[in-house]
């Protein structure tokens, strides 16, 4: 079984000696005992933040408000939490206050799922269990803590973690859990979007994917921060749901939710989703090349072109998300396709006038030519002989053509 690194179990032994409570608690527990890689050792104790400060050598005080001192021992940082519970939830997002408690059980109680509300004493091996958390983990359970719609109302982020820890855990929602979060959707409306976009991205991320897409959508949850899949037909959300059950970068992922939007509110959506601005310039990109046809261009120089104007990276994306969402009966139509992308990626030429082995300079000097836009168009031309005929078009080869090339441009 996993076991905790060195200065994480150094800051609990010395909390312990000094006459402190000292436990492991949330997400470490749980995927201990499902024996999977631990994110972050953290330490809740009911020393104060003041105690913890005096105890460790380094410390970093920034979560002092919530009551957390990060403790740095043999270059491990470790978060170090005083018991506390949140005292009210009046806009649905964060606590207003927080308040110390001595007692471990309440610290526990405020915590969202059964599985991530255990407490783990490595030195005396005792799990502290009240809301049966290992009984829910075995049963592959995610079940709120107390009542279900009260946790979802009191914080509207807690319906797309359920979902989440479902995908990436492999388990279920509890009945009463998943009954509660269609009636806490006002709360859920009032999250920051880029929290919902995070928790999306993971539950994108987890094993159980293309399920967690159907649950977020069964739920009511994606009509808070993805209305427009309601405008789909079931077909076709289905499809895109299916397609989850293989990871994709975001880009073409975003790219197979969004395909059906045109490419502006495409963007609008990524920007709203508050995406990175390269997503959000690649996945406007790959819904404007949507209906590209890769059968379509008859010559090479002209398959050539294409992946040109597309650039091969946009290009890539578009078929990732094409082929995530190809249906089963076009499979054998879908291997042409693919093997033509395969051959026009094999392409190492130049893909704009930039690559060529001749610049305007050339052109200007050789032709006794003056900068214009004539110089431009002599290039192209130059790039469209590269892209018919590559191997001949080497530096030589070019400029003894420019006269010919200069024809063509007029
Ligand atoms: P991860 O592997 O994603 O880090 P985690 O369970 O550690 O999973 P965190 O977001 O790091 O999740 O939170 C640590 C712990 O704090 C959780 O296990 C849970 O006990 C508690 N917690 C976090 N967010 C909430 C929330 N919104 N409501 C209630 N408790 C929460
Ligand atoms: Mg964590």
């Amino acid at each position: 079984m996993i076991t905790p690194p060195r200065g994480a179990l150094t800051a609990l032994r010395m909390l312990q000696e000094a006459g402190f409570e000292a436990y492991f608690v949330g997400g470490c527990v749980r995927d201990r005992l499902l024996n999977r890689p631990v994110n972050d050792w953290d330490i809740a104790t009911n020393a104060q933040p003041s105690v913890s400060l005096e105890l460790f050598e380094r410390t970093i005080p920034t979560g002092l408000q919530h009551g957390t001192v990060t403790a740095v021992l043999a270059d491990e940082a470790v978060e170090i939490t005083t018991y506390r519970v949140d005292v009210s939830y009046s806009d649905g997002r964060r606590p207003d206050e927080i308040r110390f408690t001595p007692a471990l059980r309440e610290d526990l109680a405020r915590r969202d799922f059964t599985i991530n509300a255990m407490a783990w004493d490595p030195r005396r091996d005792v799990i502290i269990d009240p809301f049966d958390g290992q009984k829910d983990l075995r049963a592959g359970l995610i079940r709120a803590v107390g009542r279900p719609l009260d946790r979802f109302t009191e914080d509207g982020l807690r319906p797309f973690r359920a979902v989440r820890f479902a995908s990436t855990l492999g388990l279920d929602i509890e009945a009463e859990t998943w009954a509660a979060i269609p009636l806490a959707l006002e709360t859920a409306r009032k999250v920051a979007i880029e929290r919902i976009r995070v928790e999306w991205l993971k539950a994108l991320d987890g094993r159980r994917a293309a399920w967690a897409m159907d649950a977020l959508w069964r739920l009511g949850l994606f009509d808070v921060f993805l209305p427009e899949l309601a405008t789909l037909s079931e077909a076709r959300r289905a499809r895109i749901f299916n397609s989850c059950a293989t990871p994709l970068p975001s880009i073409p992922r975003l790219a197979t939710f969004l395909h059906a939007e045109r490419a502006a509110s495409a963007e609008e959506i990524a920007r709203r989703l508050r995406f990175p601005n390269e997503v959000i310039q690649g996945v406007a990109a790959v819904i404007a090349a949507w209906g590209f046809d890769p059968a379509a261009p008859r010559r090479d120089a002209e398959a050539r072109a294409a992946l040109a104007a597309l650039t091969p990276t946009i290009y890539g994306h578009l078929r990732s998300a094409r082929r995530a969402l190809a249906p089963q009966p076009d499979l054998d139509a879908f291997d042409a396709f693919d093997a033509r992308l395969t051959a026009l990626d094999a392409w190492r030429g130049p893909l704009t006038t930039k690559d060529l082995p001749i610049h305007g300079g050339d052109v200007i000097q050789r032709l006794a030519l003056r900068p214009s836009p004539l110089i431009g168009r002599v290039l192209e031309r130059a790039l469209w002989r590269a892209w018919a005929d590559p191997q001949a078009a080497t530096r030589e080869a070019l400029l003894a053509a420019l006269p010919a090339l200069l024809e063509e441009a007029q």
